[in-house]
């Protein structure tokens, strides 16, 4: 069953550190030129560009995010961007804790939980990134992992009473071209949804999306898992009509 009707369906683009402002306005308006369809869309841009997809998507169909935010409001932190500042550039979504900030930032799990509730108190719907490494599954500690950076999100999660979105990304499959089966990526997502549950989270409401080497070829079977309810989708987001083709899968 590809829906339970409560919850949103997502296809999030995340362009990571890619673009320029030419290229941007050929992607954006490819992109947004085309009919909405049965989900929902959204693309994660880098900072500079916030403005840009502002003014190409304003009055569309496609909602903007931020790649990151910062914990805190305001003050001395170089090089941080708070979440009212994204706020004013009309963002709506921000991925809060993708395996690259983990592994390259050293972000922890209390400071993704932060984020996220930073982006939830500015009004913005945090895009929480959750999802083991190749080690830690091998080691048969995939759900440990997983659910213990949920469990570290645990007030927003309940807070946000359903808004906030989760994306289970395993490690190993981002940007690595091997994407988790329809069945690993479903049990982990049930396992997810269960862990919501008990965490006192509007479990039923919240929309779950699997991230890691989505293609056009692939979504398909990913979205169609009972407790998938769309993707995270990276290099494919990059290409219009690779991102449209992962869009209609919804
Ligand atoms: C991502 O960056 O969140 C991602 C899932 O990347 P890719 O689709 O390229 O694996």
């Amino acid at each position: 069953m590809a829906t339970m009707g409560l919850r949103n369906r997502w296809v999030i683009g995340n362009w990571k550190m890619n673009g320029t402002r030419a290229g941007n306005a050929a992607l954006l308006g490819a992109v947004s030129a085309a009919p909405s369809g049965a989900g929902k869309l959204g693309l994660c841009v880098p900072f500079p560009y916030l403005g840009q997809a502002q003014s190409v998507l304003t009055g569309g169909h496609i909602a903007w995010g931020a790649q990151d935010v910062s914990e805190h409001a305001a003050g001395a932190y170089t090089g941080q961007v708070s979440a009212a500042m994204l706020a004013e550039f009309g963002v709506t979504l921000a991925l809060v804790g993708h395996s690259e900030r983990r592994q390259y930032n050293g972000e922890t799990s209390d400071l993704v939980a932060r984020k996220a509730s930073a982006a939830l108190n500015a009004g913005i719907t945090p895009v929480i990134c959750v999802g083991e490494t190749l080690a830690e599954r091998d080691a048969g500690r995939a759900e440990a992992v997983v659910g213990q950076q949920l469990q570290a999100c645990m007030d927003v999660l309940q807070r946000s009473q359903g808004a906030a979105i989760v994306a289970y990304e395993p490690v190993w499959a981002i940007g690595t071209g091997k994407t988790a089966t329809p069945a690993e990526a479903q049990a982990m997502h049930a396992f997810i949804r269960a862990t919501l549950r008990a965490l006192g989270a509007e479990a039923d409401a919240t929309s779950i999306l699997y991230g890691g080497s989505v293609k056009a070829s692939n979504a398909q079977e990913l979205f169609t898992q009972a407790d998938i309810d769309g993707g995270l989708i990276g290099g494919a987001s990059l290409v219009a009509a690779d991102f449209l083709a992962i869009a209609a899968a919804l």
